[in-house]
């Protein structure tokens, strides 16, 4: 790559030939250092803002090649192949788009796939559906659309594209994926899906628990299109930490793929790792590592896991039965770790502390089916004998009970204030959490005394990079009018 990027250009500043090359993107020239610098605040927002590093431990990932501020773009670019999710899909998706398909009856006429509209100019496009459609009539698969994707990676595979080669070079853990695992089930679930195809081209058999692992370490969900998943040649390379200092956002290009766009959410220094985050924000730390093991298949050992309060928010903490104390994991990176109280000496086996956890979730799940203010008041009142006021369950609660209490209530800006505690802990700057934040500032401004104007801006704030049609966007919309 080095050999072929030039070698001098025309300054932007003044219009002479220049020579001296800007050090991040490598793709600016300038006259000298002074108009290199006063070209700056121009040049920041295209200048490319990350490298990949290697380590054997890691593997590749991606640092910043200089300092970042909130908000900066850092990398932007379409995926290598994408489609429907491979878990779970209740909905139709279109084959030529992507899009929800809410005419169940429109089908493509050469392959009789799902489609949104029998004209969708995704269905006739030869880079998007043209090329895997004749497969599909030929091979007679039954529509799945949990299987398109695996289908287009076969194609790539097979057609030895270029775009394969990036793909194959992406983490697919399948020494981590064999017999007995459910993800081999699942390889075979998926291949009996593939029945005709399998038996056209036999030689597929052998790459497919690559695939799958491949979708299930990278793809990530796109919004828009709802419902699908899209692995990227950079940004699938973003490693996880339950910090995060990256957001992303999607967009359909004028190629009809989703495009990816990374930004900062804090500031990040020169040389750090850049990262996403491959949980919930708001799950505790032995719930969210329980799952990155399943299904990322690594041990998170970020800042959050390493503290046993998890940055002060409590979000898996126990009360003691001494009743003065809190109890807390010995330490939080060994799943098999002891809970000590802070205050006597009792402690708690790793076992005993899921068994009771995992019998509240039940509980607080059971009782969120048919919510009133009275039930959830009672709920939060025997869990708080258990748990802290910041454990998970109890923040869940809280943030359900907030929205029935009426604004004269003194415990509703109460709650509202420990769940604003816990999420600005956990999520700085609302990249995962603003719209759960949103709601909370909105439920506070109804309450009296509080500064109205001032919560309902920063929730208006939080939701600006909410997708359209989302949720997010049609609170935004709601909160617009009230301001
Ligand atoms: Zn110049
Ligand atoms: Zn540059
Ligand atoms: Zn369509
Ligand atoms: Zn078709
Ligand atoms: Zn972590
Ligand atoms: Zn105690």
């Amino acid at each position: 790559m080095e050999s072929s990027a030039p070698s001098h250009g025309v300054c932007p500043v003044c219009g002479k030939k220049a020579t001296l090359k800007c050090g991040s993107c490598r793709r600016e020239f300038y006259c000298d250092k002074s108009h290199q610098s006063q070209d700056w605040p121009r040049h920041r927002s295209g200048c490319i803002a990350w490298k990949i590093g290697r380590d054997p431990e890691l593997g590749r990932h991606l640092l910043a090649t200089r300092d970042l501020a909130p908000g900066d773009a850092i990398l932007s670019e379409a995926p290598l192949v994408w489609g429907p999710s491979t878990h779970g899909v209740a909905q139709w998706i279109c084959v030529g788009c992507g899009s929800r398909c809410d005419d169940v009856d429109a089908r493509c006429r050469g392959c009789l796939w799902p489609a949104c509209r029998p004209d969708c100019e995704g269905l006739s496009d030869k880079k998007r559906h043209r090329s895997e459609c004749a497969l599909l009539a030929r091979a007679r698969i039954i529509p799945r659309c949990e299987v398109l994707l695996v289908i287009r990676m076969l194609i790539l595979w097979r057609t030895r594209s270029k775009r394969w080669t990036s793909l194959a070079e992406l983490q697919s853990h399948e020494s981590s994926r064999g017999p007995g695992t459910e993800a081999h089930a699942e390889v075979t679930r998926i291949s009996q899906h593939l029945g005709p195809l399998l038996t056209m081209a036999s030689d597929c058999w052998d790459i497919l628990p690559k695939i799958c692992g491949l979708i299930d370490v990278n793809a990530l969900e796109t919004m828009p299109p709802e419902g699908s998943v899209a692995i990227y040649e950079n940004a699938s390379l973003l490693e996880h930490s339950c910090v995060a200092n990256t957001r992303h956002s999607f967009r359909i290009d004028d190629k009809g793929r989703p495009r990816i766009a990374i930004y900062a959410v804090t500031f990040v220094k020169k040389g750090e790792h850049l990262s996403t985050m491959y949980t919930h924000a708001l799950w505790s730390t032995r719930i969210r590592r329980e799952h990155l093991l399943a299904t990322k298949y690594f041990a998170c050992r970020c800042k959050r896991c390493a503290d046993p309060a998890e940055l002060g928010t409590h979000l898996g903490t126990l009360k003691c039965p001494c009743k003065k104390g809190l109890m807390l994991p010995n330490d939080s990176l060994d799943s098999d770790t002891d809970w000590s109280c802070n205050v006597c000496p009792g402690t708690v086996t790793s076992s005993e502390v899921a068994q009771l956890t995992d019998r509240l979730e039940e509980e607080v799940t059971g009782v969120m089916k048919q919510a009133t203010e009275h039930t959830l008041s009672e709920l939060l009142s025997r869990l708080t004998v258990l748990l802290h006021p910041g454990h998970q369950h109890c923040i869940s609660v809280s943030h359900s009970l907030i929205q029935l209490l009426p604004p004269s209530s003194p415990q509703k800006s109460e709650l509202c204030k420990l769940i604003l505690d816990t999420v600005t802990q956990l999520d700085p700057y609302g990249a995962r959490l603003a719209l759960y934040t949103a709601v909370t500032l909105r439920e506070l401004a109804s309450c009296p005394g509080e500064n109205k104007r001032a919560h309902l801006s920063r929730a208006a704030s939080l939701l600006k990079t909410e997708p359209p049609n989302s949720p997010g966007q049609k609170l935004l919309r709601l909160i617009e009018m009230e301001l």
